[in-house]
């Protein structure tokens, strides 16, 4: 089972996902956890990537997509996975299909996370996790990144009959229950 988890920042994605392999038994790719280990580690991506994370911004899309597919040809991901931020532009979403299509593949479902705007800002800061692109000016760019660059990625799903919106308000518990009937 291929599954995209596509939402705004602080929608919910990365704890859902992690939710969701453990349930299903199929591992998540998130592309944010990959880019702040590699800047963690000081590793030539990280050292690449790092005042982008930093200052909300997107990671170009070459860096991007080959990243993933490198990613995805591992053994782990033979049995599907389960895709948290990525894709995140049109030409991400244009080039996943291609890789795909490559490899015999297919998407299972595309699941879109909402959750109003003064939610997201609120869950955001509050959440502590020490990012340093969790502060409330970045948050604003972030949003901005989104509305402009990857809210237009959902409209490439709608196109292929894919998506399923979940309500994103609620407890963790809930939306899970939300995500599990939507993939019945
Ligand atoms: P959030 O969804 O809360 O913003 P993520 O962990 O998904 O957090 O992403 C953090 C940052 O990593 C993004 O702001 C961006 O700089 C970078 N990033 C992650 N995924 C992508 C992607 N698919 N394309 C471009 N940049 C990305």
């Amino acid at each position: 089972m291929n599954i995209i988890l596509f939402g705004p920042p602080g929608a919910g994605k990365g704890t859902q996902a992690k939710k969701l392999q453990d349930e299903f038994n199929i591992p998540q790719l998130s592309t944010g956890d990959i880019f702040r280990a590699a800047i963690k580690n000081e590793t030539p991506l990280g050292l690449k990537v790092k005042s982008i994370l930093d200052n909300g911004e997107l990671v170009p899309d070459e860096t991007v997509v080959d990243l993933v597919a490198d990613e995805l040809s591992k053994e782990k991901y033979d049995d599907g996975y389960i895709l948290d931020g990525f894709p995140r532009t049109v030409a991400q979403a244009e080039a996943f299909d291609e890789y795909l299509k490559d490899n015999d593949d297919t998407l299972d479902a595309f699941i879109s996370l909402s959750v109003p705007e003064e939610e997201l800002v609120k869950r955001i800061l509050s959440r502590g996790e020490g990012r340093a692109d969790d502060t409330e000016e970045k948050v604003k760019t972030r949003l901005k990144v989104y509305r402009k660059e990857t809210k237009p990625v959902l409209d490439h799903y709608q196109k292929q009959g894919k998506v399923h919106e979940v309500n994103g308000l609620g407890t963790i518990d809930e939306i899970f229950n939300r995500i599990k009937s939507t993939l019945k």
